[in-house]
């Protein structure tokens, strides 16, 4: 069964009232190109969300990622509805800070001291700033393909095809000192690296590019390096933190990094950013020289909400994580089969909780290797399960959340296989 296409009207129509007052009518680009039709959200509840003409989606996108408890962990929402009862209390010191800090301290491997911002890209800036300023030092390695936030000093080759700025507007002067190379690339990163270097920044896991764990013993080259050289090695866990396991990525790679930059899922739907890190590498904000700014650090809402989620998946980290990996190989394998069965290419990858279908080649081991992918063909298919009451990201990105019923799985298999049937006969 598919949505008609006037079950999309109301999309289309609210589209065309937005552009009038919002540009590009949504407020983060890719927003905005969700095809047959942007659904236009009214209401959320566990892994659903409900449009404004009534239509039911079992989501997968769950906002870009954050939402890993679901729309509506009663956890979170108690803490938030507490929170608010207490008033508005925006730029103040207050003791949710400090319980918020312990608990990242307590369950962050590299974590001793934390700073908060208000989002991921925010928190990929301090991170670098930080390592500059303990380093004294401006250069910086980045990888292809890994996704560090919008902001101009690192938002370049964010596409294994584009080495350049991601976007028009951006000052090409910001990113001057970033060296790019391929992430996994043992001798590359050999022959680059030296003691030049501020920092080395990479996606531990690279969910961004497709779901995709390093080659092994990468990640432990780049962290024997970087010690031995004094050049601060950065974790971006904005996707990976607090979802691939407790610990993030670097948990379940066993692999420290010097500096960690988290977001998302730590705050289970609220605008929050972190960063994290040994008392030597933090010390340029710890002792007040570096100036690290924001009227909304710290704010009261986004802390309880943070620590009522990191607090739950503590208390449930034995059976909590198994369970939405164990739900995401069940889709995983479904969708190889169905793809098997429909002759079409396709390359279906999963780390933990987190599923990538690319469609147009088999074949992807490495982050260079998505250069092959057929995106046009990708976004049919989740145009295809949009049509079936299930919503991914637009580029094939598959979230789970704890709310995943064993219902709502069985029912999105049923929209796997349609969506590639229906990808067949186009
Ligand atoms: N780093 C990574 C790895 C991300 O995936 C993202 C967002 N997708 C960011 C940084 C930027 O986070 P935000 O969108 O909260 O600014």
């Amino acid at each position: 069964m598919t949505l008609p296409d006037p079950a999309f009207d109301y999309g289309k129509t609210y589209r065309e009232r937005a552009v009038k007052s919002v540009a590009f009518g949504v407020s983060s680009t890719p927003r905005g190109r969700q095809k047959p039709a942007p659904i236009v959200i009214h209401k959320a509840e566990g892994a659903h969300v409900i449009d404004e003409t009534g239509n039911r989606f079992i989501d997968y996108a769950l906002g870009y990622g954050p939402l890993v408890l679901g729309h509506s962990p009663d956890c979170v929402l108690n803490a938030l509805r507490a929170q608010l009862d207490l008033g508005m209390r925006t730029a103040s010191v207050h003791k949710g800070e400090a319980e918020l800090g312990e608990l990242i301290a307590d369950t962050l491997p590299c974590a001793e001291l934390s700073s908060f911002v208000s989002s991921g890209s925010e928190a990929v800036h301090l991170a670098l700033r930080t390592a500059r300023a303990v380093t004294g030092k401006k250069p910086i390695i980045k990888f292809r393909g890994n996704y560090h936030g919008w902001l101009d000093n690192i938002h370049l080759a964010t596409d294994v095809q584009n080495d350049g700025a991601g976007t028009i507007g951006q000052d090409d002067s910001a990113s001057r000192s970033v060296t790019v190379l391929d992430w996994g690339d043992s001798d590359a990163f050999l022959n680059a690296i030296s003691s030049d270097y501020a920092a080395v920044i990479l996606e531990p896991v690279a969910v961004n590019g497709g779901c995709l764990y390093p080659p092994e013993g990468f990640l432990e080259l780049v962290r024997e390096k970087t010690k031995e050289l004094g050049v601060i090695l950065i974790f971006d866990e904005v996707i990976t933190g607090y979802r691939l396991a407790l610990g993030g990525a670097q948990q379940k790679v066993g692999v420290t990094p010097d500096l960690a930059v988290i977001g998302k899922a730590m705050g289970s739907g609220m605008p929050i950013g972190a960063i994290a890190g040994s008392a030597a590498v933090m010390e340029p904000i710890a002792s007040g020289k570096m100036l690290h700014r924001g009227t909304f650090n710290g704010n009261p809402q986004s802390m309880a909400a943070s620590i009522a989620c990191i607090s739950h998946l503590r208390e449930h980290t034995a059976t909590l994580y198994d369970e939405m990996d164990a739900n995401a190989l069940e889709l995983e394998k479904h969708a190889i089969k169905c793809a098997s069965q429909s002759g079409i290419e396709a390359s279906i990858t999963r780390t933990g909780s987190a599923l990538q279908v690319f469609l147009g080649t088999t074949k992807i081991q490495t982050l260079s290797d998505t250069g092959k992918i057929d995106k046009e063909l990708t976004a049919k298919f989740t145009s295809e399960l949009l049509k079936r009451n299930v919503q991914s990201l637009s580029r094939g990105l598959i979230y789970l959340s704890s709310a995943h019923t064993q219902d709502d799985i069985e029912t999105t298999k049923n929209a796997i296989a349609g969506a590639f049937d229906a990808v067949k006969s186009i």
